[in-house]
């Protein structure tokens, strides 16, 4: 019998919101959203059965996909001091002469590689909105329509930000020359925000804003955006780029006397809709008032450690019930279980101890942070796709049992922790689904060697 027409598998072990269950029946109906999970339940006949313990999908909750084209072009020294800043000269020039059609293929080949790497969907903040020479392209979402089109053909669900854009520095200082594709209106924002709500709901992605950041976005313009997308949809994800940077805090503390997240806390409305991508420098009262606001932090923890960025205190962000998820951002790394294994190892280099982040219901890290990285990513995500409960998406990713280094391991947790800390890559993963569909089988994806290609081909321009 065919699993796809039963929509049923009964899986040994599966990782639930609330730890690891044993022989759990999953059931899901046509359009993927699962409508049964029984703990204890029998193996029927017929009802296909998981080879490896089943973990929920994870969320990638920050992504700029054409990043992923220039990754390894900028890991030299330059003629001045590198950081933050220089990095961001390099990938200004890839943006200035990005097509649409590369967009599309680059994107497509990262969406295969997320998938085969543990993620199930994606928060695309997306930035590059025009024509090489500044100017809107006939149909003003083109470029955004690449992007939802990749997604659909690699199968990877989607939650596409539209980022606004306006000047270069805190206090509307005007933009420059590398960043004519990425500037917008307020009113233009929201026109293209109806443009791409009826193309969201038809293909099951979510549509929310982006301000970019509070150096991008003078405080008139995030607070007439802001009303805007309320108009459209109240319930709409809002994401923002914060303190990533102390020379960003610095130059915040000049303009306003107050720090990023301060300073957005007392100017907008933040709370469960909202992602803080970074806030890596907050002081104590910034962390306590940001996590009471319900709002997610979005850690990139590859990135923030490629660009030289600073460690988030998770232990504080933790202590004050503050929500997390991981992205892959700048997509230095695609992998799920390295950006978990990258947060935990700063935590451990940053207080010298280890197991930072286990709880005392999950003792194992590798589980506390999976549990606690999907349900912050499927709040920032703003759709259903928080893990084995009915009403959710069936979306999961089964490990390799038979793996050499997960085989014979005593556990789920064990064989968790080997996946998370020590196999190589996504080796130990063999099947990635979403919405009850298989997109990663024996550990690949159908499309992986053409989306690599296009890849390069678009590379190479
Ligand atoms: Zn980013």
């Amino acid at each position: 019998m065919n699993h796809s027409v039963t929509r049923r598998l009964f899986a040994p072990q599966a990782l639930l919101p609330d730890g690891w269950a044993r022989d759990v029946l999953l059931e899901w109906d046509e359009r993927g959203r699962l409508t049964g999970v029984d703990v204890g339940a029998q193996p029927g006949p017929g009802i296909r059965r998981a080879t490896g313990p089943l973990l929920p999908g994870m969320p990638n909750l920050h992504s700029h996909a054409f990043q992923r084209a220039f990754a390894g072009l900028t890991e030299y020294r330059g003629d001045t001091e590198d950081s933050f800043w220089s990095w961001r000269r390099l990938m200004y020039r890839a943006a200035s002469t990005l097509t649409p059609e590369q967009l599309e293929a680059i994107a497509t080949a990262l969406y295969v590689e997320m998938l085969e790497a543990g993620y199930t969907s994606v928060c695309e903040f997306h930035y590059v909105h025009h024509d090489t020479d500044g100017r809107p392209y006939t149909d003003d979402a083109t470029l955004a329509l690449a992007l939802l089109r990749a997604a659909e053909r690699a199968g990877i669900g989607i939650t596409l930000l539209p980022v606004l854009y306006q000047s270069s520095g805190f206090g509307g200082q005007p933009s420059h020359e590398g960043q004519r594709r990425f500037i917008r209106s307020t009113d233009s924002m929201l026109k293209l925000l109806e443009r791409l709500k009826p193309v969201c709901a038809t293909q099951g992605a979510r549509l929310g804003l982006a301000p970019h950041s509070l150096r991008a976005v003078p405080p008139d313009s995030l607070r007439e955006s802001l009303a805007g997308l309320d108009a459209i949809d109240a319930t709409a994800p809002i994401h923002i780029h914060v303190a990533e940077q102390t020379g960003e805090v610095e130059a915040c503390l000049a303009w306003s006397g107050k720090r990023p997240v301060q300073w957005l806390l007392d100017h907008a409305a933040v709370d469960a809709r909202w992602c803080l991508i970074h806030a890596t420098h907050m002081d104590d009262d910034e962390a306590r008032c940001a996590a009471a606001t319900g709002a997610v932090a979005g850690l990139c923890p590859t990135t923030e450690a490629n660009l030289g960025d600073g460690i988030f205190d998770a232990s504080r962000w933790r202590a004050g019930q503050g929500r997390w998820g991981i992205g892959s951002d700048s997509h230095i790394c695609v992998n799920a279980a390295e950006e978990l294994m990258a947060l935990e190892y700063s935590q451990r280099l940053l207080t010298r101890r280890r197991n930072v982040l286990a709880t005392a219901a999950q003792r194992f890290v590798a589980t506390a942070m999976t549990l606690e990285a999907v349900a912050g990513g499927a709040q920032a995500s703003a759709r259903p796709i928080a893990g084995f409960a009915v009403g959710q998406q069936a979306d999961w990713v089964m490990l390799d049992a038979s793996h050499h280094l997960l085989a014979g391991l005593p556990s789920a947790d064990a064989m968790l922790s080997a996946h998370v800390f020590a196999s190589h890559r996504h080796s130990a993963i063999s099947e990635v689904v979403v919405a009850g569909t298989t997109r990663v089988n024996d550990g690949a994806h159908a499309l992986g060697a053409s989306a690599r290609g296009g890849l390069v081909a678009a590379r190479r321009g």
